[in-house]
């Protein structure tokens, strides 16, 4: 007998794909590795004789950002019902770390994550964000620390706040001005650094 007769004899169509979709676990998101071994141990329990000749296309996308499947036998419920389950899970756990998530865009790429692993990117983005929009172009006026996104005005040391009084009972206004920002240019770059290498 042939090799490639032996081959096509032991290993039906089913297990070429169940074997497809497990070599795709080593390049998954940590998160997802978790739910895509499962959905190998449940098609391995499903895969009789009678679903020899099913096959499944799809998987983790190639980015790795997305699960999704395509089954040549779309009535059978026992194959689309596994399959459908492992792709709704994956919308709903955190490719990084397998807490509950959702998508958030991340660099213009939507990505499953919890709140915890989205936070850096969160902090990056905002910091990115306001390093070239404020610090970079804002040379003119004060900024008031009410104006500063919640993210930034830790950064900003307590010294560096001065105030005014508005008015005679108006509570006092604390701001920063242009000169003492860009003194703390290097503060924001080095939060920059430590928030990116998180990520
Ligand atoms: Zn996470």
């Amino acid at each position: 007998m042939e090799m490639g007769e032996k081959q096509a004899y032991n290993t039906s169509r089913l297990e070429a794909s169940i074997q497809m979709l497990e070599g795709q676990i080593p390049r998954a998101p940590a998160g997802w590795r978790r739910l895509l071994r499962r959905l190998i141990v449940q098609l391995r329990a499903v895969a009789g004789p009678t679903r020899s000749n099913s096959f499944i296309l799809g998987g983790l996308s190639e980015e790795g950002q997305k699960v999704g499947f395509l089954v040549s036998e779309p009535e059978d419920r026992v194959l689309v019902g596994i399959l459908r389950k492992t792709e709704a899970a994956s919308k709903n756990t955190c490719s990084n770390c397998a807490r509950p998530g959702k998508t958030h865009e991340v660099g213009g790429e939507p990505l499953i994550l919890c709140p915890r692993c989205y936070a850096p990117h969160l902090l990056r983005q905002q910091l990115a964000l306001w390093i070239e929009k404020d610090l970079t172009h804002k040379h003119e006026s004060i900024v008031m620390r009410s104006d500063l996104p919640p993210v930034i005005e830790p950064i900003v040391r307590a010294d560096r706040w001065r105030t005014f009084k508005p008015g005679l009972s108006a509570p006092p206004v604390e701001y920063i001005t242009p000169g003492d920002l860009q003194e703390l240019r290097a503060d924001f770059d080095k939060v920059y650094a430590h928030v990116s290498a998180l990520i």
